[in-house]
């Protein structure tokens, strides 16, 4: 053990994305400096590093998919490529002095609640670490989910998942299969259509897509933005509302109507085949599953060298996919574009609370937190985009805010009351559950008719916020000090703490 490689710290961050990032820069600018940040990869990045296929791109404006505490004037374009938020999210760590707190290429194997010692033991590929607070800032889109289709294991062909791609692979004049039609396959499919010599691709179900508006940012735009920081705060501020005006649709499904016409026009003034187009129809009420924005995605269906599949897949062989209606279709190459394990997240296996469990066993194919963030028997463990907190119409990073700035009321309050360990309540968090089941039954990802990757084993949606993203941050603003209680360590019975205490802010 060195000063500079500390094995005990105050926090301990596990990943080095828009969430462990953000966190650490608001610790530092709290005046918080005994932190550490792990991360498995070599670099920072989280999502934004791994998904590197072509066509990688944000489908929320910059300008609010960005950290507000470390504005970016330099946005090249409304909806910014892959390249440009990773190289972000880079310049976040060095200019906010992050870089000593990252640990790299260290993986989080496990992280156990040490009631005795009250603390968390975290083992890592390089070693274990002990941490009084616990982020976990793993990201729910982490983990890339691949079917297990019969015959898989004997393709003789290369294969990948998006957000694995292998750019070694050279795609020209290949035959390839494409799985999935999600956010992900219908910004890299155009990219790929007119390379390969014959692109098949696998959709089980069509998507609503609408136009994309995405334009450059002029270098006035952007002049006035580095120079005038109140201008972009107020571009900012125009795409925050304009996009809580969307969640409209999502929370009362009627309201969709017009969507689907605007979004169907779209789909008509492209596909004129009529087969085509019925294929490409959604049978689904729109934003049941993730709206997607494509303007190049139903021209790359439309080519030639396309085939839009709709019958399932029964099983692989070494050359190629086996469908229902009897085709083989030869391939020399299959990505997936099938998505991530997020309400089965494998990082709730590795974390263990106070009774031996993990997030996993006690959650039973049902994640719950308390504001979607804290878990009765897991002290001082704090989620970021946890339970409930993703979203369907904005950006996500204003979520990761609003619970950076909870779990920083959270750190005060330990300090103030001389806590030690604190977790919620089991009433405040099946309060709070509840609150949350009882909103979204009204919502389109309960009302739609699909089966989205929102939902659970158990049916429940727990990856989403049923709401306008102002109603979690009215909840948020202040830590809740009421609906937590104080857990017993060694040195600090927790008799001798003041529950609910009052937090200055
Ligand atoms: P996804 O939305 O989960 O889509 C997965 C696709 O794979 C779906 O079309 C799904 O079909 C299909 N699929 C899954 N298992 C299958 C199987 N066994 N057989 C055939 N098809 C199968 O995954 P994604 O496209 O990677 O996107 C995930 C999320 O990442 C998005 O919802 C979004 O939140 C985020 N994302 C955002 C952007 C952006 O900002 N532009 C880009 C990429 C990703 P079904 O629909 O029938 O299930």
């Amino acid at each position: 053990m060195t000063t500079a490689d500390p094995r005990h710290v105050r926090i301990a961050i596990i990943g080095a994305g828009f969430g462990g990032i953000g966190a650490a820069i608001r610790l530092r600018q709290e005046g918080h400096h005994d932190f550490l940040v792990f991360d498995r990869g070599s670099e920072v990045g989280g999502t934004w590093r791994d998904n590197s296929y072509p066509g990688c791109a944000c489908d929320v404006p910059s300008h609010m998919y960005s950290l507000s505490f470390a504005r970016n004037p330099e946005w090249s374009r409304s909806f910014s490529g892959q390249a440009e938020i990773w190289a972000y999210l880079r310049r976040c760590v060095t200019d906010h002095g992050v870089q000593p707190h990252l640990r790299l290429g260290h993986e989080v194997q496990g992280a156990a609640w040490d009631d005795a010692a009250g603390h968390w033991v975290i083992d890592t590929s390089q070693g274990r670490y002990t941490a009084d607070v616990l982020v976990a800032a793993g990201g729910p889109l982490t983990e890339p989910s691949t079917p297990k289709l019969t015959g898989l294991e004997t393709f003789e062909g290369e294969l990948f998942h998006s957000a694995r791609w292998n750019h070694d692979h050279d795609l020209t004049g290949r035959r390839v299969a494409v799985i999935g039609t999600g956010a992900s396959a219908i910004q890299f499919v155009p990219r790929i259509a007119p390379t390969v010599e014959r692109l098949h691709l696998f959709q089980r179900t069509p998507a609503w897509v609408m136009p994309r508006a995405d334009r450059a940012i002029t270098r006035v735009e952007r002049s006035l933005f580095r120079h005038v920081p109140a201008v972009q705060r107020l571009a900012r501020a125009g795409v925050y509302w304009g996009r809580e005006a969307m969640a409209v649709g999502f929370l009362h499904p009627a309201v969709m109507r017009l969507s689907q016409r605007i979004a169907r026009q779209h789909l008509n003034r492209v596909i004129k085949d009529q087969r085509l187009r019925a294929k490409l129809t959604p049978r689904y009420t729109m934003g049941c599953k993730r709206v997607l924005l494509s303007n190049d995605y139903y021209p790359a269906l439309a080519r030639d060298n396309v085939d839009v599949v709709t019958d399932a897949i029964v099983e692989v062989r070494p050359n190629g996919i086996v469908t229902g209606d009897g085709t083989l279709h030869e391939v020399d190459t299959i990505i997936f574009g099938t998505g991530f394990h997020v309400t089965d997240m494998p990082m709730a296996q590795t974390i263990r609370g106070r009774d031996g469990r993990t997030l996993a066993e006690t959650w039973r194919g049902s994640m719950r937190a308390f504001q979607g963030t804290s878990v009765t028997g897991f002290p001082n463990l704090f989620l970021l985009l946890g339970p409930n907190t993703g979203l369907g119409h904005t950006s996500v990073v204003f979520m990761i805010e609003c619970q950076i700035t909870y779990l920083l009321g959270m750190l005060r309050h330990l300090r103030q009351t001389g806590a030690h360990a604190i977790e919620p309540t089991p009433e405040a968090q099946e309060r709070f559950v509840a609150h949350v089941d009882r909103k979204m039954a009204g919502t389109v990802w309960s009302q739609g008719g699909c089966r989205s990757w929102y939902l659970d084993e158990n049916g429940r949606n727990s990856a989403l916020w049923p709401g306008y993203t102002w109603s979690y941050w009215l909840r948020t603003r202040r830590f809740d000090a009421a609906a937590y209680r104080p857990v017993s360590t060694p040195d600090r019975p927790a008799a001798d703490v003041r529950v609910g205490a009052e937090v200055e802010r």
